[in-house]
């Protein structure tokens, strides 16, 4: 273990609050369960850490993209129900059917594959059928939901596969007023009853991501799927930041500065000079720059903390480090900046950082690229 005396920048999480914004959702998911989705290595608080923090606060599944996410989970031992939903043709679907993964499927060639791989194991794939019903993305849509519901009716009578859920997911859900809200619960209650009347007795039926879990609470059906929140960040910014919902943001990052020095009015900062000193102050360089997922398009307004004090990034980010202009400031070598993190020490959020660059928190926080040394607290 390094300390982070001996650390450069590194990301703090905080487990027990994301385990604390497990229970709040579970909480507001009523008799709902709650899926922890912890795809993009939980979308950047690290995979394993984050997965096990989020079963000890409630959830009692997980949800991932990739298959390789949910291999990892089995291969380090949890056993809790994993659910991956986005493969290409020919992936190796066989470890996945051993290891009792549920492999979410839109169309029919997945369908054709996973049923493949259960008859060559000589066991029962789990398969989660995937309706789009109006984000035109990942899904079965239109004739090809027919397609998809006869095919799994007919592998399932043959014991091939068990159909163990059924989803969709929102467009708008961070629009709760939004008419496809609406219209996307309907024509989800539709493909219940058409999978009912195929005799598919799907088992676990969700929709819901945080902004849905958050707003939409008519929409939780057997199991909500959140991921934001989980890590305590608002998907709704515009409505309430996330302690207004109970939630406790986990990521914190931070850098010590490499030196701090005294340069005169007039000098340029970093490359190309887009900063120029407005008079004599006090440089500090903070190490940590794109190649660790600080955007370069935070160059001259991202938000950091210095000792209590705002400051933002003078100039451009650089690929391992970036400039701030800290005036009088007594920062030294050693000196620690605060990037982002809960904001209940007055220092910057990730939303801010997304505010700050035109993006959303979803991407600052899954961007703290793998450099990053991750301390758990
Ligand atoms: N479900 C699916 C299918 C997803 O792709 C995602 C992430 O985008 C989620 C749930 C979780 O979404 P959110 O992080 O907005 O809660």
């Amino acid at each position: 273990r390094v300390s982070t005396e001996q650390m450069t920048a590194w990301v703090t999480i905080d487990l027990d609050a994301i385990a604390h914004n497990v229970g709040e959702l579970k909480r507001r998911a009523g008799n709902a369960e709650v899926m922890a989705v912890v795809k993009g290595d939980a979308y950047g608080h690290g995979l394993l850490p984050s997965a096990r923090a989020a079963l000890r606060g409630g959830a009692s599944w997980l949800g991932v993209a990739q298959m390789a996410e949910a291999l990892q989970l089995r291969a380090a031992g949890i056993q809790a129900p994993v659910l991956t939903w986005l493969h290409a043709p020919g992936t190796d679907f066989g470890p996945a059917v051993q290891q009792g993964i549920d492999i979410g499927v839109p169309a029919v060639w997945e369908l054709d594959e996973v049923a493949a791989a259960a008859r060559a194991a000589g066991t029962t794939a789990r398969v989660q059928l995937k309706a789009d019903t109006g984000l035109a993305r990942n899904g079965a849509y239109g004739k090809d939901w027919d397609l998809l519901r006869d095919a799994a009716a007919r592998l399932q009578a043959e014991g091939v596969i068990d159909v163990t859920g059924l989803f969709t997911h929102f467009a708008y859900a961070d629009s709760p007023q939004h008419p496809t809200v609406l219209q996307q619960q309907e024509l989800f209650a539709e493909r219940v009853a058409d999978a009912d009347r195929a005799g598919l007795a799907v088992g676990v039926r969700h929709m819901s991501n945080s902004a849905a879990t958050l707003t939409t609470p008519g929409a939780a059906w057997d199991m909500v799927r959140p991921g934001l929140a989980v890590y305590g960040l608002s998907p709704v910014p515009d409505l309430g930041d996330p302690a207004s919902f109970g939630l406790r943001p986990a990521m914190t990052v931070t850098a010590r500065a490499t030196v701090a020095k005294r340069v005169p009015a007039g000098q340029g900062v970093s490359y190309g000079h887009t900063y120029v000193t407005p008079r004599e102050t006090t440089l500090v360089d903070v190490p940590i720059g794109y190649a660790d997922g600080v955007p370069r398009h935070a160059s001259g307004v991202g938000p950091v903390q210095v000792d209590g004090h705002r400051f933002t990034v003078s100039g451009r980010v650089c690929m391992d480090q970036f400039m701030i202009d800290v005036g009088d400031l007594p920062a030294q070598a050693g000196s620690e900046i605060v990037l982002f993190g809960a904001g209940d020490r007055g220092e910057p959020t990730a939303q801010d950082w997304a505010e700050a660059i035109g993006t959303i928190s979803y991407e600052i926080v899954t961007r703290m690229s793998g450099r990053l040394p991750r301390r758990y607290v």
